[in-house]
């Protein structure tokens, strides 16, 4: 058993401190909770002797990788030991078997350029830095998720450090209830995902695709759009954003066999009908390039600069899932909440808003009992996002968001488990995880039963 912390360690008064203890969510006080140590591991015994030493010396630990946590739970541990995993980002893709080994804490935007080199992609999300570690273990959902199911739907094998800190695979043949807990149970509850493997898929051109429209259509476009996200070739996956500043807009991918490429136009000609947008563009760019566009970066500009997702962001949003179209009561409902945000003093970096991710495709293929994501067979994911940037109207957005979510509570429920969110009452397990508690209960109960690896909101072990 290690004594020592190894990797690339940095304690309280070492150069890059700061920045070392941060998330990406900035209306936490890091100051207030910040861990003794942050172990940047290299390599999967650096974390195993992380775990041995928090361990031996009674440490309550985090997980980190790429700290997009909402509630910052992989960074807030007051005297903790956060290991981060995030120089872990190495990819080795086998181009004949379609497989990629890749480092879990690789962020997005690097996985894509990466993967890209040898002519594959993974299911998309929309933030650039957002953490493969994370991610995964909530389930992924993203511009893709239709075509290809969710991101851990296309993990083969994890290669995790336990709670004693051993190092274990989980898979279809070894640590079987692990494997089915760690694709969609979240992360942080069942040990430190150091590497995945996954099947990857060969694309090399996609269509993607843009309308606005006026405020004044919201409740056409919203009861169109959700029609035609979800019965619309399974290639396609959409996204529609309803933006306090009277933005209206349908974002998507196309991603079919490269000679379907052509079909784009009519598959999305159904959104230009009554009522019509106002501005639309569609492209057939190749793939990397559009999972650039859905990161926010400008393909206009020669440098592709980020446009939207700063690395520190005060916001605060929440879920929830609709089983069925919203219907007319409800599409008021959010219409009227985004008409009275509360007023800000100073304009944040991107304004509130409510998201609709279109469900349906091959995610709804996978049983929902073949893996522990409970709401795979969402119709529309929501998610409701304030943003503010003078401290005085963090309150406010806060509260203005939450009752947004309670107010839609009819026609959307439960919560996405990678939308951590501390406002869900006491039922939160039930509200991720739905039927899929006890069973999680029980592999916790197994594989960490003294219950080490610990948040505000991970799955306690089954008594
Ligand atoms: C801008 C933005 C865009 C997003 N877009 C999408 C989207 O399109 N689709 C979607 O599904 N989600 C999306 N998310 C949510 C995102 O999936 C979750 O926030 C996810 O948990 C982030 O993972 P992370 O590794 O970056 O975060 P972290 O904060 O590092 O970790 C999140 C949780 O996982 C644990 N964890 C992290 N790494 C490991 C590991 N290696 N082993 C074990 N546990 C670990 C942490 O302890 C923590 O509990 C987005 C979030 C943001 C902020």
């Amino acid at each position: 058993m290690s004594n020592l912390l190894t990797g690339r360690v940095i304690y309280p008064g070492d150069p890059g401190w700061d920045a070392a203890r941060h998330g990406f969510a900035a209306r936490f006080d890091y100051d207030e909770n910040a861990p003794q140590a942050v172990v940047f591991a290299q390599n999967r015994d650096d974390v195993s002797n992380a775990v041995r030493w928090a361990r031996a010396k009674g440490v309550n630990l985090r997980a980190r990788s790429g700290r997009h946590s909402y509630q910052a739970y992989s960074s807030l541990t007051k005297n903790g030991l956060i290991v981060d995993l995030s120089e872990m980002d190495s990819v080795s893709v086998d181009s004949h078997r379609q497989t990629a080994k890749v480092g879990a804490g690789i962020a997005m935007l690097t996985l894509s350029e990466k993967l890209s080199d040898s002519g594959f992609v993974l299911p998309m999300v929309t933030g650039p830095t957002v953490g493969l570690g994370g991610l995964v273990q909530g389930g992924g959902f993203g511009i893709t998720s239709r075509r290809f199911g969710l991101m851990c739907d296309n993990v083969t094998n994890f290669e995790i450090v336990n709670a004693n800190g051993d190092i274990m695979e989980a898979n279809a043949h070894h640590n079987e209830d692990l494997f089915w807990a760690l694709r969609g149970g979240g992360g942080g509850n069942f040990g430190i995902v150091t590497q995945f493997e996954f099947n990857v898929q060969p694309v090399t051109m996609v269509g993607i695709f843009n309308l606005n429209y006026q405020w004044s259509d919201f409740t056409d476009v919203v009861k169109k759009w959700q029609e035609w996200s979800f019965q619309s070739d399974p290639a396609v996956t959409s996204l529609l954003s309803l933006h306090v500043d009277g933005t209206v807009r349908i974002e998507g991918q196309f991603t079919p066999e490269l000679q379907d490429l052509p079909k784009l136009g009519s598959i999305i000609a159904p959104l230009l009908e009554a009522p019509s947008p106002i501005s639309m563009q569609a492209l057939v760019v190749p793939a990397l390039a559009a999972a650039r566009m859905t990161f926010g970066v400008d393909p206009t500009a020669p440098e592709w600069a980020i446009r939207i997702h700063s690395d520190n962001q005060l916001f605060k949003s929440c879920s929830a899932v609709a089983l069925e179209p919203i219907p007319d009561e409800g599409i008021a409902v959010m219409k009227q909440w985004l008409e009275s945000v509360p007023p800000l003093s100073a304009t944040p970096s991107q304004p509130s808003m409510i998201q609709l991710l279109g469900g349906g495709g091959k995610s709804h293929e996978v049983p929902v009992d073949a893996t522990a994501v409970y709401w795979r067979n969402a119709y529309l994911v929501v998610q409701y996002d304030g943003y503010w940037t003078a401290p005085q109207d963090a309150q406010p957005t806060i509260d203005w968001v939450v009752n947004m979510r309670k107010a839609m509570l009819p026609y959307a429920h439960g919560a996405y488990v990678n939308y951590h969110d501390d406002q869900l009452g006491d039922n939160w397990l039930e509200q991720y995880y739905g039927t899929h508690v006890d069973r999680l209960r029980q592999i916790k109960k197994k594989h960490d039963p003294t219950n080490f690896f610990n948040f505000p909101q991970s799955i306690p072990p089954a008594v």
